[in-house]
C-alpha cells in the first residue's frame, strides 16, 4: 500500500503546488491561459540554483503582430537589488513581469539571467525561481494554515508559522476562533486586504525564491496598514533580486533603479533623487501623486509614504 500511496502523495503535492502557482499567476496576469504555449527548448538546461541576476537587452515585444506593446527595453537587475517600473495605466508594466516569467515569447532582443537566455532554460525551474506577491491574493476554501502552506507544500508547521510570524499574522491568527485551523476564503472568514497581502508575502517567504516580483496593490489600503506592509514587503525582499510594478511612493523611493515606462519605451531612469532632480516626467507624476495625497511638502511625502 505504502507503494502506492507514495506516488499519489507526490502526484497531490505537485498538484497543489501546479494549482497554487497557477491561481496566483492567473490573478496577477489577468490571464485566462489562452495564448499559445511557450515551448522547453529541445535541449533546454535547468536553471541553477542561487542568487540571480537579470538582465533585459533591446526588448521588443507584441501581443498581436500590427501592435507594438514594448520597444527596445534594457535594464540590469544585480543579484540581490531591487528595480521599480512605473508609467501610467497600458504602459507595458505588467508586460514586463509576463515576459520574466516567460508565459510569452519575446519578438526582440534578449531575457537572461545569470547570463543565459531564459529560452535556453527548463520553464519548470525558470518559474522555481520566481516568487510573486500578487495585487490580490486567491484564498481557498481551507485553513489559514493551508492557504499559507501553498507558498511551499512541504513545509513543516513550524516553518509555516515562522512565515506567518514574519509576515505579522502570527498574533492575528491566534485570536481567531479556531487559530491557524480556521476556515478562510468564500466560504470562510474574510480576510482584509491587507491581511491578504499578508498571506501572499508568507507564502514568498515559505517559497524563498531567488527573484521576487511584487505587483503592487492600486486598492488603497489604510496608510498605516500599507507602512507596516511596506516594512514587511522590505523584508522578504532583502537579498532578492526583486521587480516592482510599482504603485506606491514608498516602494518606489527605495528601489535601487527605477524605469519610467511610456507606450512601452523607457522615457527615464534612475534613482528617486536624481528623477526628481530632473524635473521631468517622473517628477510631473510624483507632483501628482502628492497632491492626490494632499501633501504639500516633500518632507511630508517621505514620512507619509
Ligand atoms: P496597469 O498599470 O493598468 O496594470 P500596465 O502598465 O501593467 O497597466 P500591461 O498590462 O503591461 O500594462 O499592458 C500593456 C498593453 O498591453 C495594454 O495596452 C494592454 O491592453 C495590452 N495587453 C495586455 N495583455 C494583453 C493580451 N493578453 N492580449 C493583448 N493585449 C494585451
Amino acid at each position: 500500500l505504502i507503494q502506492l500511496y507514495m506516488p499519489l502523495n507526490h502526484l497531490g503535492i505537485l498538484y497543489r503546488e501546479i494549482r497554487q502557482s497557477l491561481t496566483d499567476i492567473e490573478r496577477l496576469f489577468g490571464l485566462l491561459v489562452q495564448h499559445r504555449e511557450v515551448q522547453d527548448a529541445p535541449d533546454a538546461r535547468p536553471l541553477e540554483r542561487g542568487p540571480c541576476a537579470v538582465s533585459f537587452e533591446g526588448v521588443g515585444f507584441a501581443y498581436e503582430p500590427k501592435r507594438r506593446i514594448l520597444a527596445d527595453v534594457g535594464f540590469d537587475i544585480p543579484a540581490g537589488r531591487s528595480l521599480a517600473v512605473v508609467g501610467h495605466s497600458g504602459s507595458g508594466k505588467s508586460t514586463l513581469a509576463r515576459l520574466l516569467y516567460r508565459f510569452y515569447d519575446i519578438s526582440a532582443g534578449g531575457i537572461r539571467i545569470n547570463g543565459s537566455d531564459i529560452r535556453s532554460l527548463t520553464q519548470a525551474s525558470l518559474r522555481a525561481a520566481i516568487g510573486i506577491v500578487p495585487q490580490d491574493t486567491v484564498l481557498f476554501n481551507d485553513t489559514i494554515f493551508y492557504n499559507i502552506q501553498y507558498g511551499r507544500p512541504t513545509a513543516a508547521r513550524d516553518e509555516v508559522i515562522e512565515a506567518a510570524r514574519a509576515a505579522h499574522l502570527h498574533e492575528f491568527i491566534e485570536r481567531l476562533p479556531d487559530g491557524y485551523e480556521t476556515k478562510v476564503g468564500e466560504r470562510g472568514l474574510k480576510l482584509s486586504g491587507g491581511e491578504k497581502q499578508r498571506v501572499a508575502i508568507a507564502r514568498a517567504l515559505l517559497k524563498n525564491p531567488p527573484i521576487l516580483i511584487f505587483d503592487e496593490a492600486t486598492s488603497a489600503l489604510d496608510s498605516k496598514t500599507e507602512k507596516a506592509i511596506q516594512g514587511e514587503l522590505d523584508q522578504v525582499a532583502h537579498g532578492h533580486t526583486t521587480l516592482i510594478i510599482a504603485h506606491r511612493l514608498s516602494t518606489v523611493m527605495n528601489a535601487d533603479e527605477i524605469l519610467v515606462l511610456d507606450g512601452g519605451r523607457i522615457v527615464e531612469r534612475g534613482r528617486h533623487r536624481d528623477l526628481l532632480e530632473r524635473g521631468g516626467y517622473y517628477a510631473q507624476m510624483w507632483a501628482l501623486q502628492l497632491q492626490e495625497k494632499g501633501i504639500e511638502s516633500e518632507a511630508e511625502a517621505v514620512t507619509a509614504a
